[in-house]
């Protein structure tokens, strides 16, 4: 509770009395040197009088009496301020804004120290899992209409994105049956979002936020529900891993984590560093290793063949488009595979049918 000195008119004498004011929650709370309480003015009562700008000069609205109060105490003056819905001296916006400035250079200030104290990608590393999911989630909403519109290159007349024209929605029913199995088993705290997208490229994406995008060059591919369901399952290890979200900071570094810390990525450069992150950059090594290792242990949880990541991993090679390089982009396919196949060796679960050959079918005309 802010409390401090003001002076007090009680309006039947011209005495001026030195008084403690109290900001107490409910009222203000005004004390004789004595400590006798000479008057109590709730909040929603206090009318401003004009004064000098270093004065706070009230007054209690419909009061019989003249009775005024003045407080020069900058402080006392602020918290009167806040706790009073009809009190605006300094101006609540023009406050506000100066807040966050002082809250942007406090950020800027503890971020700098932070990097100068653990260097970027081990602060990244340490930040990444504090970041809440809510403001990945917010992140991702940001970036998602980017990504999209940055794929989206010669599906003119058609929808960028599958299943939604009557001859697609059996396809699509079919995707959402392999992923409710799959999202299921997968238990992530936030729910993904996941689309087939009209791209002849072997690929898929995870962005941050739980946004996957499948394309539709990757279904073609597929020979087995498990071959697709092994790479969505890949995409999944990495939104579960948050790497969109870790490959953003580290690309972007202090900007974008100012933002993160703010919640604030409305700043346009931040968004093209961030689609630009997204579409071109690839992951290390160990990352796409945990990815796989995650989809080798998903694809055992809902009985399907942890093996066809490898299998599809091997056929797809080479048959991306340049430019877009996110689920394949590493020469050292034959270790990945031998990595899956090793990791699969030594897990035990039954293996049963993800979709019915129909639903397959219907699968892979989901882009019609
Ligand atoms: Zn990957």
């Amino acid at each position: 509770m802010a409390s401090g000195a003001g002076i007090f008119y009680d309006g039947t004498s011209s005495e001026r009395h030195q008084v403690t004011v109290d900001a107490a929650p409910d009222a203000l709370r005004i004390q004789g040197a004595d400590g006798t309480l000479l008057a109590q003015w709730p909040y929603n009562e206090l009318q401003h009088l004009s004064a000098a700008d270093d004065v706070l000069r009230l007054s209690r609205i419909n009061s019989p009496t003249l009775a005024r109060l003045e407080v020069r105490d900058p402080a006392l003056a602020l918290a009167i301020d806040d706790l009073a819905g009809t009190v605006d001296r300094t101006g609540r916006t023009a406050r506000r804004a100066r807040h966050k400035v002082i809250g942007w250079a406090f950020a800027a200030t503890v971020s700098l120290v932070l990097v100068a104290l653990f260097g970027l990608p081990a602060l990244v590393e340490r930040l990444t899992p504090l970041i809440p999911l809510s403001l990945e989630q917010r992140l991702g909403a940001a970036v998602e209409p980017q990504v999209r519109a940055m794929l989206n290159t010669g599906s003119s007349g058609t929808a960028f994105e599958c299943g939604t024209a009557e001859a697609e929605k059996a396809g699509r029913a079919a995707l959402d049956k392999l992923l409710s199995l799959m999202e299921g088993a997968a238990s992530l705290p936030i729910p993904l979002k996941t689309v087939v997208v009209r791209r002849r490229d072997s690929n898929a994406i995870a962005l941050p936020g739980g946004y996957v995008y499948v394309f539709n060059g990757l279904v073609t591919k597929a020979e087995t529900p498990d071959e697709l369901a092994s790479v969505i399952a890949h995409e999944i290890g990495h939104v579960a891993h948050r790497d969109g979200t870790r490959s953003l900071l580290q690309a972007a570094g202090l900007s974008f984590l100012f933002g993160m810390l703010l919640g604030d990525f409305t700043g346009g450069g931040l968004a093209v560093i961030a689609v630009k992150t997204i579409v071109e950059s690839s992951y290390s090594r160990d990352v796409e290793a945990s990815a796989d290792l995650y989809a080798v242990r998903l694809m055992a949880r809902i009985g399907g063949d942890p093996r066809a990541l490898g299998a599809i991993l091997e056929r797809i090679q080479g048959a991306i488009e340049p430019g877009v390089k996110i689920f394949l982009d590493h020469p050292e396919t034959k270790a990945r595979v031998a990595a899956i196949n090793a990791a699969t060796d030594v897990l035990q679960f039954e293996r049963k049918p993800l979709l019915d050959a129909a639903e397959w079918r219907a699968l892979r005309r989901v882009c019609g």
